[in-house]
């Protein structure tokens, strides 16, 4: 379900993390965290009076190696005015408004966005003098709280649920269509792709989903099935700077494959890999995204000498995604696109299936007698059962005497064996291990 989003933004150490821990405090449930993507920016789930969000810590968001401190405050800025309902602005009431404090005043002001100004620290309820500096701002009235010892956070709380409580809660999409994410660089092809996709079959639906959130879904009926497009493109207009074009298109990317079964990952042939496609696709893996990887613009690359490289170099700097199968096509000319159906269509009966429990056991069995096993010391790991705890992706339950002995290796070499005994191609899988004596 798709909660309306409440940001918390602001300077490091004005208590972002204090402020959201005491919200979501026992009850979370980080939904996600995105370390290494963008840094420790996490989602939450949080209840307040029975107006259920998510919440969202902004973290320290960077992009690239330029750590310049005002461009990662303004993008965290920018970045939630675009995704949130409403905005809780944090600042420091010990050190006072600082020249930073001001230039995010002013990116929150103009989003049109609630914003909630927060002066924290605020320790000593009473002693507020502090406070008048921050009307300076020009966001109303400052709300003074204490994230370490709670007050003044009910009252916050009332004033930011206020603002989201009527917002619609969005029900699931139709659990008939398949999402789809198409995601990668500006110019890799990605509105043409989507374009073919589409021009082919019968558009059902194109509309503007949801209050705030601006991107354009389409249906598209195929062989008798839906599948939705969750739309990432269209950015291009929104600014002229190149560096606002990719940090803009990654967001998109990012909201996109938050709600998308299969994410595809469409990579300009003409250029090659980048860093981008790699960090997009490390994420789309994380949310757990089946995957299918393209090789676009076939047409105009020089020789298939440079698809062949390609591939290599797919197969090397995304092994993560090893499980996505690979396909060239021109988005352009359209050679290569009814395979991507195929391909979306196998990947996705993988993501959602259910290996029966019996087939599972016979395998482990087979494994207990032909593989091998991992030791320390005196102990040495059994597995006694598994099972399959869920699906979208499947995830693995083993129950063994030691969990504690398995490492990455051991993972590593169950899920190639497992793989090999059942189809999961296009589809991630994860592995949990619970102890059993
Ligand atoms: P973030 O970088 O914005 O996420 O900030 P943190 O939540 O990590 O907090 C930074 C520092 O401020 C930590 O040492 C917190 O303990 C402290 N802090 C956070 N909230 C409060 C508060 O309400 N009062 C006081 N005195 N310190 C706080
Ligand atoms: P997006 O930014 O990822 O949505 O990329 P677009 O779909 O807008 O495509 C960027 C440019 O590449 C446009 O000029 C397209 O016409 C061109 N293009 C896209 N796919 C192909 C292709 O398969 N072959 C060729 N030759 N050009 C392509």
């Amino acid at each position: 379900m798709a909660l309306p989003i409440v940001a918390v933004v602001g300077r490091p150490n004005v208590g972002k993390s204090t402020f959201v821990n005491r919200i979501v405090g026992g009850q979370d449930a980080i939904v996600h965290e995105m370390r290494g993507v963008t840094r420790d920016r996490s989602y939450h789930e949080a209840d307040w009076n029975g107006v259920h969000f998510t919440l969202i810590d902004t973290g320290g968001i960077e992009m690239g190696n330029d750590d310049a401190f005002q461009e990662s405050i303004r993008n965290q800025a920018v970045m939630a005015t675009q995704e949130a309902d409403a905005v809780v602005f944090l600042v420091d009431g010990r050190t006072g408004a600082a020249p930073d404090d001001l230039e995010v005043a002013r990116i929150l002001k103009r989003s049109g966005k609630p914003v909630v100004l927060a002066v924290n620290k605020m320790d000593a309820p009473g002693k507020e003098d502090g406070l008048w500096e921050f009307y300076s701002l020009g966001l109303g009235d400052p709300w003074p709280i204490s994230s370490i010892h709670g007050h003044g956070t009910g009252d916050l709380l009332d004033e930011v649920v206020g603002y989201i409580k009527d917002i619609p809660v969005e029900e699931e999409e139709d659990v008939d269509s398949i999402n789809i994410a198409i995601i990668g660089r500006p110019n890799a092809g990605k509105s043409s792709l989507t374009n073919k996709l589409i021009g082919r079959e019968r558009a059902i639906v194109s509309d503007v989903a949801g209050t705030t959130r601006d991107a354009v879904d389409t249906t598209v009926e195929h062989d008798g099935k839906f599948y939705m497009i969750v739309d990432t493109a269209g950015l291009r207009k929104k600014s002229k700077i190149d560096e606002d074009v990719e940090y803009y298109s990654f967001v998109r990317a990012m909201r996109a494959i938050d709600r998308a079964d299969v994410a595809i990952l469409v990579i300009d042939a003409t250029i090659g890999l980048t860093d981008q496609d790699q960090r997009v696709a490390g994420f789309a893996a994380e949310r757990g995204c089946a995957m299918i990887v393209l090789m676009n613009k076939r047409d105009i690359v020089e020789s298939g000498e440079v698809l062949d490289e390609l591939r290599e170099t797919i197969g090397d700097r995304l092994m993560f995604v090893g499980y996505a199968p690979v396909i060239s096509i021109s988005a352009l000319t359209g050679k290569g696109v009814s395979r991507i159906w195929e391909a979306v269509d196998a990947a996705y009966e993988n993501y959602s299936s259910q290996v029966s429990t019996s087939k599972l056991n016979a395998w482990l069995q087979h494994i207990r007698e032909f593989g091998h096993t991992v030791s320390q010391g005196k102990k040495v790991l059994k597995m006694k059962y598994v099972t399959q705890t869920r699906t979208c992706p499947p995830e693995f339950t083993f129950f063994v005497n030691h969990p504690e002995l398995i490492n990455d290796n051991y993972q590593r070499f169950l899920e190639n064996r497992l793989r090999q005994a059942f189809d999961l191609s296009g589809t991630p899988i994860r592995f949990k291990f619970k102890k059993k004596d």
